[in-house]
């Protein structure tokens, strides 16, 4: 029997957490070790499958990272930014691998996390849903073709307690379409209409956040030309999406065993595509 890859999931009673750790006991080649929740959380020596609604899983939440060092493979981290850079600093200490779901970095985040992939493999994505991944492909290739002639806009909703706005992901799409142009996503990117009220200026790539309830996520990229537009559109229906795609990217860490910052492009394997 080959040896299951051993998960350690931080930040595991947050809403990706729970989904995660139903994920990681789902999967046939993976097996959870341990479930990290913040410093003296009261959740902690309770049983973390209990939490998440599967029953025991004999894994209980602990905040002792030190403790379970030795015990794990690959952690998996959907926090905020400050504690994945602190959560990567130990995983560098420990040559351990990391998958890193948390969204909102800025770019001193981003160049700590290109340092530390020198030592360690991270897969490092703002959304493991393989349908967007899919259509993060399928934009490039449409603003290739039709980019230079439309007005693109791109549209995102989420839940009411999301904390980073635009999404992650509405800029790996707005990135992905501005590489297409041959373009520099932060020079043509407009958040904020109400600064220049004059008409739509050609070329520019307009964001729009909506935030609102319990919307798990939601892409639309509207590239609007004259005489017709045309839409791509994204929708999450559950987190469990994101976690199994975050338990997929990291089996196929472990397999690869590399150092390095990949995404799920890489994982994926949309480079044939
Ligand atoms: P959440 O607030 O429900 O959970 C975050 C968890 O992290 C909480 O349990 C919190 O206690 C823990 N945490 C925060 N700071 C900590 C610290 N210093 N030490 C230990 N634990 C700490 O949030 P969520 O909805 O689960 O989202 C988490 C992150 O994942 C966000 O950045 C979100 O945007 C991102 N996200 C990414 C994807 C993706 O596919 N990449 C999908 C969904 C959410």
């Amino acid at each position: 029997m080959t040896k299951k890859v051993r998960m350690a999931i931080v930040g595991a009673s947050g809403r990706m957490g729970l989904q995660l750790i139903q994920a990681v006991h789902q999967s046939q080649t993976a097996r959870l070790v341990a479930a990290l929740v913040r410093k003296k959380s009261p959740l902690i020596n309770t049983d973390a499958g209990e939490f998440a609604g599967i029953g025991s899983i004999k894994v209980v939440f602990s905040d002792d990272l030190e403790a379970i060092s030795d015990a794990f493979d690959i952690m998996i981290d959907f926090t905020s930014p400050q504690a994945t850079l602190s959560h990567l600093a130990f995983c560098c200490k420990h040559q351990k691998s990391m998958i890193i779901g948390t969204t909102g970095f800025d770019e001193f985040g981003k160049e700590e996390i290109k340092k530390a992939a020198k030592k360690i493999g991270i897969v490092f994505s703002a959304n493991f849903s393989i349908g967007v991944n899919l259509m993060l492909q399928l934009l490039e290739k449409t603003a290739a073709m039709i980019g230079d002639h439309s007005d693109i806009e791109i549209i995102e909703a989420h839940h009411r307690y999301k904390k980073d706005a635009p999404s992650g992901t509405a800029l790996a799409m707005g990135e992905k379409i501005a590489k297409a142009l041959g373009k520099d996503l932060q020079k043509e990117a407009i958040f904020d209409l109400t600064a220049s009220l004059n008409e739509r200026a050609l070329g520019k790539i307009h964001f729009s956040t909506i935030r609102a309830g319990d919307i798990v996520g939601e892409h639309t990229v509207l590239f609007a030309g004259v005489g017709e537009s045309f839409e791509m559109t994204h929708k999450a229906t559950s987190r469990i999406n994101f976690a199994n795609g975050a338990v997929r990217a990291a089996l196929w860490l472990a397999k690869k065993n590399q150092k390095g910052v990949f995404d799920m492009n890489d994982v994926l394997d949309f480079n044939e595509f």
